[in-house]
């Protein structure tokens, strides 16, 4: 699929704020430094695109992009801040878990894994969650240009084995790097073929 316009939509701090729309939506989470932000601007054809959502206070709130007119892009906040009020990140956990459960226009998520780590378990409890709630996902091995083939290819393969132990059935997933544009054209493929269906 050909990106040919990528805007900033709003942003919310919870589900009952989010715009009224009847587009499809594609999600985006993981911890944060996993290479949320140089994704999706590799994914948009854009420098800055996820700019606001990394500007303070927007890291805690639910970013919506509307992509070519037809499909958004949801940038939701990273899980895993330690430097958060216990009070807020409850607070900010409710708005995603809210989202991801009960908004309907959503598609699938994509969860974000560092391919650098062996399986974090953050991440696996994460991907359980999803999967105990029935709501579709798919991976995205990030950054794996820094490391040897051998070792993201071995990370992928523990990850997968660790989930295999609280999941049914293999989730798909893609391998991307920003600084070779490795996985774009795969996951904007794979959003063009769910937007179809
Ligand atoms: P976020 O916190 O998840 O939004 O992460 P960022 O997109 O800000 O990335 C965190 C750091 O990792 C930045 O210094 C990026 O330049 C770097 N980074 C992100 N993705 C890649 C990648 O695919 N390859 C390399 N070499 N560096 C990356």
């Amino acid at each position: 699929m050909k990106i040919t316009s990528a805007t900033f939509l709003t942003s919310s701090p919870d589900l009952e704020l989010c715009p009224d729309s009847v587009l499809q939506e594609f999600a985006f989470i993981g911890r944060s430094n996993v290479g949320k932000s140089s994704l999706l601007n590799l994914l948009a054809g854009r420098k800055d695109l996820a700019k606001v959502s990394s500007t303070p206070g927007a890291t805690r709130l639910i970013n919506f992009f509307l992509m070519n007119k037809d499909w958004m892009l949801v940038d939701l906040p990273g899980y895993g801040y330690a430097k958060v009020r216990k009070e807020s990140r409850a607070e900010f956990q409710k708005a995603v878990s809210d989202y991801l459960s009960q908004r309907e226009q959503l598609r699938c998520v994509f969860v974000l894994i560092d391919s650098r780590l062996t399986p974090q378990a953050i991440d696996l409890e994460f991907c359980d969650w999803l999967a105990t709630g029935s709501i579709p996902f798919v991976l995205i091995f990030t950054k794996t240009d820094k490391s040897k083939a051998t070792k993201v290819k071995a990370n992928v393969e523990l990850f997968l084995d660790a989930l295999k132990e609280r999941v049914e059935g293999e989730p798909r997933y893609f391998m991307s790097s920003t600084k070779t544009g490795k996985g774009r054209s795969e996951i904007l493929g794979f959003v063009e073929q769910v937007l179809k269906a």
